[in-house]
């Protein structure tokens, strides 16, 4: 259980140090697949989100 809660945060934690990457290197924004705008409701909702809507459920 702790296990479980403590690889989440770790997970958590690296998707907000690559979104600050990002954003220095100005991919931000950017989806990782295609390149295209990733939707800016998409990233309010979630920030460390590196893919858009249909990359996302492309590789689910
Ligand atoms: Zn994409």
């Amino acid at each position: 259980m702790a296990l479980a809660q403590e690889r989440r945060r770790k997970v958590e934690r690296a998707g907000i140090a690559a979104a600050l990457q990002r954003i220095e290197e100005g991919e931000f924004g950017y989806c990782i697949e295609c390149g295209d705008e990733i939707a800016e409701g998409r990233l309010r909702n979630n920030p460390t989100v590196v893919k858009c809507h249909e990359c996302a459920a492309g590789n689910t």
